[in-house]
């Protein structure tokens, strides 16, 4: 059975980029929901007792496994969010990542302008991403529960622009929400443990 994991911080930490109100539905409503849906589905199973990104993987484009595959990465994605957040984060990274930033994108500026376009061009719901692959770093967008982990990219940072993200806070600002995201929230240690990892 998956459990929904705690969030790794306070519902009020993140104030006022993303409000308790905010968290509080969409970790305790949406991403629970996830959870509950897919023990269900895969109660009985030959995927029951696999792990999630096992789960993920095995019923990725598989059209008859979509219920499953949904879940199973909404899951996935939503711990994954909650990780690339933390209160005083944003801003440049240094170190590595930074350099990383500068030979990908040529600069800190082109690498927010390029993963906040994403984030607002996604069409409908969907993630923005911050992805290495091949050695370099990539902005990426993927519609609905789709992940980059089924594409063999290895992900360091996301951003969820489903609506229910941010509507409470920012109605159909979705701009405002991903920039202050960007500026304010963005965990980079989490990213460079992913790096490395
Ligand atoms: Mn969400």
């Amino acid at each position: 059975m998956f459990t929904l994991p705690p969030l790794p911080y306070a519902d009020t930490a993140l104030d006022p980029v993303i409000s308790a109100n905010t968290l509080g539905f969409h970790h305790g409503k949406h991403h629970k929901t996830y959870v509950d849906n897919l023990n269900n589905l895969v109660k009985g199973t030959d995927l029951e007792g696999q792990s999630l990104e096992a789960i993920v993987q095995a019923t990725a484009g598989k059209a008859d496994k979509a219920g499953v595959f949904n879940n199973a990465a909404q899951v996935w994605n939503h711990t994954f969010f909650w990780n690339s957040l933390r209160p005083g984060g944003g801003g440049k990274p240094s170190g590595k990542l930074g350099e990383m930033v500068d030979a990908s994108f040529g600069g800190y500026d082109n690498f927010k302008k390029e993963l906040a376009q994403a984030c607002v061009t996604q069409f409908g719901s969907g993630w923005g991403w911050l992805v290495a692959d091949g050695g370099a770093l990539k902005v990426v967008k993927t519609p609905n529960a789709e992940t980059p982990l089924t594409k063999g990219a290895k992900p360091l940072l996301t951003i969820d622009v489903w609506e229910h993200a941010y509507y409470l806070d920012y109605q159909n600002r979705r701009a405002d929400f991903v920039n202050a995201v960007i500026d304010k929230l963005l965990n980079w240690q989490f990213a460079e443990k992913n790096l490395a990892g």
